[in-house]
């Protein structure tokens, strides 16, 4: 059986529960309820298989920044198909989406990030970077620096690799992660663990653990340091204003690469092209992904500053994708680049959206369940508290309150993420004042709900 659109949504929910196997979820659970299907999608809202409209506070997986429907991607994508639907690019060949995309990403890209290695998502990329920081360091006659610093519960991916860089507990305990030479320090997340320090003096504490560590593995010994500008999957943690130009001094000291991870942060989510340039760092590399063609297609890539390609440019780099520069996905990424500038949607993120949203989401604060809200740009979260005060955690099962909380936005057909006791939200950058008033009232009615 072929289902459609129109099919059934019992029957859709049989099949799919028979034989999808779902990414980050808990599958008897889902097979009991039944998935949602999702049929439609246009600018900020999703249509599912009952019909319900509903209101996508997550573009996606923080993808879909130009917002859903965009028949522009469709018919770039239709053309290219036609003109040339694959080829690679690993034996002395190229192509004309490729070669554009390259050069579009590092006129954008900040400072000498001028080179781009393509990938299919962002966990293939940090592998890439993996790999590259240790070539890297190889072929400038150092190959005992090999060893990586990041950061528990920050997130870089799924693989093995980028699984191993993220600090994620629940996917380290599948067994052989990390994989060996990756070290992990303690997030900047003030809220839940800065105890008496104000978040400044916490800031620094935490951005002193990467010295400590560098010392503690030997300062020849460290290759890179991998972060995102701001959490995202971990909760939205914003660090403090402290974190980061202490962690811009221990790379320069010790000369060790940084590699920010922009997976969610680039492209207009934080209110500039990328995270970078909100907290203001000079990374050596970048990794993007998501918002680089709006979820559109899957890309991702590395973006890396004149210094390193100079070097890993000399030697033969033993890695690729069969789809590293995928035709398709590459004049998709561009024309969704094209979009976000021509039509300023980055730069209306930033001044019109981003405002209203700040003002509209600290309003929640106001509920009794809220304990603080976060939010730069268009990514923002809320932490659920039974006690504002103390900044306390709900008893019992960690996480539970969010999860609630989540199911009863789901059910006000509002789309909000939780991490543990944080709901998040990072919306299209094209979402309009009036939609921001629909999430905060579904918010807040979900908000009480779960009191
Ligand atoms: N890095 C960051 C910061 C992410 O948020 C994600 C995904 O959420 C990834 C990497 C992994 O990207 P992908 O799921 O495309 O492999």
């Amino acid at each position: 059986t072929i289902l459609t659109i129109n099919s059934p949504t019992a029957e859709l929910q049989a099949l799919d529960a028979a034989h999808h196997i779902h990414p980050f979820t808990h599958a008897s659970g889902l097979k009991e309820k039944g998935a949602r299907i999702i049929t439609r999608a246009e600018g900020c809202w999703l249509q599912d298989s009952e019909g319900n409209r509903i209101l996508d506070a997550m573009a996606g997986l923080w993808c879909v920044n130009v917002g859903y429907g965009r028949d522009e991607l469709a018919g770039v994508a239709a053309r290219q198909m036609r003109d040339l639907p694959f080829y690679n690019t690993f034996f002395q060949t190229s192509h004309v989406p490729a070669i554009n995309l390259a050069a579009r990403l590092a006129e954008l890209a900040p400072g000498d990030l001028n080179h781009v290695f393509f990938a299919n998502s962002g966990s293939e990329a940090n592998d890439t970077n993996l790999r590259m920081v240790r070539t890297y360091w190889a072929e400038k006659g150092e190959p005992q620096r090999d060893q990586i610093i990041a950061r528990w519960n920050g997130y870089h991916g799924s693989s093995v690799g980028s699984g191993s860089l993220g600090g994620m507990k629940g996917i380290h305990a599948q067994g052989g992660m990390p994989i060996p030479g990756i070290h992990h320090i303690d997030q900047p997340y003030w809220y839940l663990e800065g105890g008496d320090m104000t978040p400044e003096e916490f800031g620094l504490a935490r951005a002193r653990l990467l010295e400590e560590k560098i010392l503690e593995l030997g300062q020849d010994k460290v290759a890179a340091f991998i972060a995102e500008p701001i959490q995202g999957a971990g909760g939205v943690i914003v660090p403090p204003s402290t974190y980061w130009p202490e962690i811009q001094r221990i790379v320069d000291k010790y000369g060790i690469l940084l590699i920010a991870d922009e997976v969610i942060c680039g492209f207009g989510r934080t209110g500039e092209w990328f995270g970078s340039q909100t907290m203001d760092i000079r990374p050596d590399i970048m990794t993007v992904a998501k918002g680089l063609s709006s979820g559109y297609q899957p890309i991702g890539a590395s973006i890396v500053s004149d210094a390193v390609e100079a070097v890993i440019g000399g030697v033969e780099f033993n890695h690729g994708y069969t789809y590293s520069g995928h035709p398709v996905a590459c004049a998709v990424a561009l024309e969704n680049l094209r979009l976000l500038d021509e039509e300023g949607i980055v730069a209306r993120a930033r001044d019109h959206v981003a405002p209203y949203l700040k003002e509209r989401f600290e309003s929640l604060t106001d509920h009794p369940l809220v304990g603080e809200a976060t939010i730069v740009g268009l990514m923002g979260s809320i932490a659920l508290t039974p006690d504002k005060a103390s900044r306390a955690q709900f008893a019992g099962e960690a996480g539970q309150a969010g999860y609630i909380c989540r199911e009863r936005c789901f059910a006000n057909n509002l789309i909000m993420r939780h991490v543990n006791d944080r709901m998040i939200i990072s919306p299209p950058l094209v979402i309009s004042h009036e939609e921001i008033d629909t999430l905060i009232a579904r918010a807040w009615k979900s908000l009480d709900e779960a009191h």
